[in-house]
């Protein structure tokens, strides 16, 4: 069973709670949400940050997964993280797994799953690991494809970040934009309950997603999320869920229309007649880059004085300011441009 035979123009979801609880917690909220619903989940084994947390009530859970099957048809998913969480499942009848980011750092933990996997057809969904590193991300997936598991999703849950930030995880979305520039066809789907880390902020991370052109959503779900034993802040009430999915506006690939083809496509010949320009300009400027550095060579000086970049950031930023322009994007621009001229200037310095 492919991703992509179950969708048909909406989202694909995957919900319930961070944690399996208990039987009647499992049991009420799958109730609650099999309408809106492709896939339940539940955490059976927890991988918490730090011990002595709820680290999961363990394999009875999976009776309870069952029970959910039985008695509303769902498919369930849960997450495995080594061998043994594996053969427990595949023995339990789970439909689908998950691995957890925690996990997907960990080659040999991966690869240890996808020995036990071999000779399944069971769907396995990879989570992003918890920093922003892309190949680990696809050398999780290439690892599991290798052994035959080719029934293959990725989750996009954000990263760990030391800066501030409105989120539990970054989302960083150039990360999976260009894990899918990599797999073309590969599902990803969006978990915005781990990005998040607050309820109040998952509504609009799914719509980024759903406009994005993600597959689908996975979304913790509990039916009473405030008394939940884990990531109680970042879970929804079935009703929250309902209309979440409700409120979703799901835009279209491409037109269908011609006429508005050719208008979007006269914008995007603009937009590339600009973008040779800046190209332009930056060679021009790469060329004045190396006039000062010769002059600076010829005359003895440092490359690199402090108050001028200083100065050349103030006003870049001022700049900025004036024409509306987000302070930060242009103040990250320039970091690259002077990056790049430090490094044209130190090969013109050693000559
Ligand atoms: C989870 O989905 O409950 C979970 C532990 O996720 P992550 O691996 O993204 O932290
Ligand atoms: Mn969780």
């Amino acid at each position: 069973m492919k991703l992509e035979n179950f969708i048909h123009n909406k989202p694909f979801v995957i919900a319930g709670p961070c944690s399996a609880e208990s039987e009647n917690q499992v049991l009420k909220t799958a109730e609650n949400i099999q309408q809106n619903i492709d896939v339940f989940r539940a955490g059976v084994w927890k991988p918490r940050t730090k011990p002595n947390s709820f680290e999961g009530v363990g394999e009875k859970a999976l009776i309870w997964l069952q029970k959910v099957k039985e008695e509303t048809g769902l498919k369930v998913i849960t997450e495995v993280a080594t061998a043994k969480h594996v053969e427990h499942c595949l023995e339990a009848g789970i439909d689908m797994l998950w691995i957890g980011a925690r996990t997907t750092v960990n080659p040999f933990y991966v690869q240890e799953i996808a020995e036990a996997l071999r000779g399944t057809d069971t769907p396995v969904f990879v989570k992003n690991p918890i920093h922003p590193e892309l190949s680990l991300w696809a050398g999780a997936l290439e690892r599991l494809n290798q052994k035959g598991i080719t029934n293959l999703s990725a989750i996009h849950r954000g990263f760990f970040t030391y800066e501030s930030s409105a989120f539990r995880n970054e989302p960083k979305w150039e990360v999976p934009i260009e894990l899918k520039r990599n797999f073309p066809d590969l599902p990803i789907i969006c978990d915005p309950s781990h990005i998040a880390g607050d309820r109040s902020l998952i509504p609009e991370l799914s719509q980024i997603a759903m406009d994005l052109d993600m597959r689908g959503l996975m979304i913790e779900t509990h039916h009473n999320p405030t008394e939940a034993w884990s990531d109680a802040n970042q879970q929804l009430s079935p009703k929250e869920l309902y209309s979440l999915l409700k409120g979703l506006v799901l835009r279209k690939r491409d037109f269908e229309n011609d006429e508005l083809s050719i208008q979007l496509n006269k914008m995007r010949n603009l937009i590339d007649k600009l973008d040779k320009k800046t190209v332009d300009l930056l060679s021009s400027r790469t060329d004045l880059v190396k006039e000062i550095a010769e002059f600076k060579l010829k005359n003895n000086l440092t490359i690199f004085q402090l108050k001028r970049w200083f100065q050349i950031l103030e006003m870049r930023k001022d700049q900025a300011v004036n024409l509306g322009l987000d302070q930060k994007m242009i103040s990250d621009i320039f970091e690259l441009i002077h990056k790049y001229s430090i490094i044209t200037q130190t090969k013109i310095m050693k000559k």
